[in-house]
């Protein structure tokens, strides 16, 4: 077992949840890809194991995930993501390139800070502040670089 389920054990265990086979299960996926993933792409890869799911059984088991600070969703990609530092529950800002549709996830609390702070002078109550950032990656950036010469 890889180091990130260990520490996603250990985490539903400080806060008393319950990690199921199910909601394992689909962890690992989103662990294995280290890139967004759909739910259709989890469902599909789950019916090539050890039997299909039922989607809204997924769907719960990714709401779950969410709600302990395991994964975090991407809207801009409508895909999931697993988090780089759950150990502490926090927002994330994320930097999606718009070719490969990698994603980087910053984990700035002053950007958070800012943003709630403004929006707060605004008169408006911030509900959620991911914030998705798009662009190139670096990798992608080389790539089209190299094919012009
Ligand atoms: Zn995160
Ligand atoms: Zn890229």
């Amino acid at each position: 077992m890889n180091r990130a389920m260990r520490n996603a054990e250990r985490i539903c265990e400080e806060q008393q949840l319950q990690l199921t086979p199910i909601r394992r299960r689909v962890l690992e996926l989103i662990l294995e890809r280290h890139a967004p993933i759909g739910a259709y792409d989890i469902l599909a890869s789950l019916k090539k194991g050890e039997g299909a799911l039922a989607p809204v059984t997924v769907y719960r088991a990714l709401e779950f995930l969410l709600e302990a600070g395991l994964i975090h969703r991407i809207d801009a990609l409508n895909a999931y993501l697993a988090c780089e530092s759950p150990h502490d529950s926090h927002v994330g800002q994320f930097l999606i390139c718009r070719d490969c549709q990698r994603v980087m996830e910053l984990d700035d609390d002053v950007i958070s800070e800012i943003v709630a702070k403004r929006a707060r002078a605004a008169g408006f109550t911030v509900q959620m502040d991911d914030i998705e950032i798009k662009g190139i990656c670096d990798a992608c950036h080389t790539r089209a670089k190299n094919k012009r010469v």
